[in-house]
């Protein structure tokens, strides 16, 4: 492997260039240690953001999320997982808004057209 700025060879588990100090590209594989971090999505939310959080932890289809979860509440009696939703409500950071690059605004001169 090599810098891409300085063209210096660098060891394939190096994250920073030893002779110029540049971020290794891919570098970010070796974070994949870390641990992944659960949020409640306001972004994707219908009530609280909590199944869009999950989803997004579990990289599945939020839809899929809200049904089992939907499914799961009706099963048990409505009450265990209404419960459950709150408290995931509470305890779960919300992760800031991230605006998706396909959400383009329109501008106040062409809705006043
Ligand atoms: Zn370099």
């Amino acid at each position: 492997m090599y810098c891409t700025a300085c063209g210096q060879e660098i060891p394939s588990t190096a994250r920073f260039c030893a002779q110029c100090g540049v971020a290794v590209p891919g570098a970010a594989a070796a974070y994949e240690g870390a641990p992944k971090r659960l949020f409640r999505l306001k972004m994707d939310a219908k009530i609280a953001g909590v199944c869009a959080g999950l989803a997004k932890y579990g990289n599945v289809d939020v839809t899929l999320v809200r049904i089992a979860a939907v499914a799961a509440t009706l099963m048990t009696g409505v009450a265990p997982g209404t419960l459950a939703y709150v408290f995931a409500w509470i305890i779960m950071p919300v992760e800031e808004w991230t605006p998706k690059p396909s959400i383009v605004m329109p501008s106040p001169e062409s809705t006043r057209a």
